[in-house]
Parts: structure tokens; sequence; C-alpha cells
């Protein structure tokens, strides 16, 4: 079966991440499902939006001076949604002002705003209804340990609006993704989410989350995840080695198909590739065809939908 197309951000190749005209494109382009980041303001409502910061991708820090906090970071939970709705959100800067991804869009131009996951729901179910193309969600709930020292348990609210949006019944229409094992466990048991889990799968040494990606990406850690989970979001770089002879499988894919989950690696970027590959097309072929991975995550779904009709149609 062709792997599922997941836009990362929204087709964020092409427009400031997260945005809803990114939304709107990466759902003409041909993705399957778009993928939500979801961080909580001062008032508990759930924005769309990758960091708990808010200053690499709008112009806070102009409009609201000295809103930082000690670390001189503008902190998304500390604003009001009425506030951020009064931002303009940007191509994504590093925090020295650079753009990240140099030949995207401009940074620093546009109207561009942040929405609402219910705002997205609904833009999504409009775009669903009019074109006849149903394309899912793929919320990822972010930093929920962190949002709990901030006095939000953000996960039961994120169910509860996903609820809202589809039904519990619409199992192929949902993902919920997430960083942190002990929240993955959380919502399988305690909260009993009834949508299929993604587990992703960072680096220790990003602080994603309390969780050891080392140990998780051996058989036993895949193991505990397949208790609770029904797939991995792993990164690229986990799925394969290099040999004398190429590129080989890492074994994760396989070790991950013995246990039953589905395996959806992040993220196909042909401005942003992998060691050991050339083009976004090399690469897509590559997970496609040797790997076979069930879906994939990417900032170019126009491109990435081309190649996996073409080699894997
Ligand atoms: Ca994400």
């Amino acid at each position: 079966m062709r792997p599922v197309v997941i836009a990362h951000r929204g087709a964020s190749g092409y427009l400031p991440e997260h945005t809803r005209p990114a939304k709107v494109l990466a759902h003409v382009m041909g993705a399957d499902f778009l993928e939500q980041d979801i961080v909580a303001t001062r008032d508990d409502e759930l924005n769309v939006a990758h960091d708990i910061y808010i200053d690499t991708v709008t112009d806070v820090a102009e409009k609201y001076p000295g809103r930082q906090r000690e670390d001189g970071r503008f902190y998304a939970r500390d604003f009001d949604l009425a506030e951020i709705r009064r931002l303009t959100a940007w191509e994504r800067m590093r925090l020295d002002g650079s753009a990240v991804y140099p030949d995207r869009y401009p940074i620093r131009t546009g109207h561009f705003k942040i929405h609402t996951l219910i705002e997205e729901m609904q833009l999504l179910n409009r775009l669903n209804a009019a074109t006849g193309r149903t394309v899912g969600i793929y919320p990822e709930i972010k930093h929920p340990a962190w949002h709990q020292q901030e006095g939000l348990d953000m996960s039961p609210l994120v169910l509860e609006q996903i609820l809202e949006f589809s039904g519990s019944d619409n199992t192929e229409l949902v993902f919920v993704q997430c960083f942190d094992d002990v929240e993955v466990r959380r919502l399988k048991g305690e909260l009993a989410c009834p949508w299929p889990l993604v587990q992703l799968i960072g680096k220790n040494a990003w602080n994603e989350a309390p969780t050891d990606y080392d140990e998780m990406r051996t058989a036993e850690g895949l193991a505990r995840v397949a208790e609770v989970a029904d797939g991995i979001g792993p990164n690229l770089d986990h799925l394969y080695v290099r040999t004398a002879s190429g590129l080989e499988s890492s074994g994760l894919v396989e070790t991950a198909y013995e246990l039953g989950l589905v395996v959806h690696p992040y993220t196909f970027r042909k401005d942003d590739l992998p060691d050991g590959f050339d083009s976004l097309e090399e690469l897509v072929k590559f997970c496609a065809i040797d790997l076979e991975v069930d879906g994939v995550f990417t900032d170019f779904t126009d491109q990435v939908v081309a190649y996996l009709d073409e080699y894997a149609g």
C-alpha cells in the first residue's frame, strides 16, 4: 500500500509553518493528513504552533516588549489567545534573526496568523466537504510534562476537542502523537484515547521529553512501546546505517513491523536532506521501496506525493 503523506506543519516548505494558508495548500497538494503541533495559551486555549516559544515565528518581541521570561524567551503560555491573535506569524527564524531555511518564504514578511486547534479542524472539515477528499488530522501533544508544571493538563483537553471534530469511531482519520512515552502510556490507559497513538522517537540531546530514546530503539524498548502505541515516528537517520556497499536498514523498521507497529518517519525535506542522500526523490524511493515505511512526514507534500505515485503507487 502506498505510504500515507503527512503534511508536516502544513505545506511548510512553501508557506510559513502551521498557518492556515500552509494547511490549505497541503490539502490541495494531496496530503492524507495535516499535522498539528499543540501548545497552550495563558487562558488554556490550544494553539497550533510548534514550540512553547513564539519568538522565532512571530513578531511578539516587537508587539509585546518586556513580556519575555528570565531566559529571554517569549512563551505562548504567557499570553492570552486574544493577544496571540494580534501577532503576525512568520517563516521560522533562528534566535539571531536569520532564516532557518533561506530558500523558503522570506522571513518577516506576509500577513499570516496563529490559529487554534478547533479553528484548524473546522477549516479542514470545510475543505474536506468542499473537495470530497477526506484528509485526516495528526495532532501532537507538545511537552505535556511542561504544560502540567504550568498548571494545564493538556491531553484530556486535546482529546475532548478531537472528539468534537471527528467522533471516536473515525479511527482512520486521526493519529495522536507525542514524544513523551509516559504520556503516550497515559493516553492509552488512563485517558482511553480511542485513536491510534504514535510514539515519536527523538534524540536524547534534544531534551524533548524525559525519555531515553536510545533505549527505546532497542528491541526491548520497542516492545514496551508496542504495549500502548500503534506506531512509531522515528527520525530519518534512525532508519538506516551506512555500510561499505551503501545504505542499509538499521533494523528498526523490521523490528517495529514484527511488533505490529506502523512506521511514520520524519522529516522529508528537499532543503535539509539526511546524510547519505542527494535528493528528496532518492530519499523517498529508499524509504518507500527498500524500507517500506507506512507513512512520511514532509514539508513538501506535492513532491513526495509525486514520487510515491511513481515508486509506490
Ligand atoms: Ca510535530
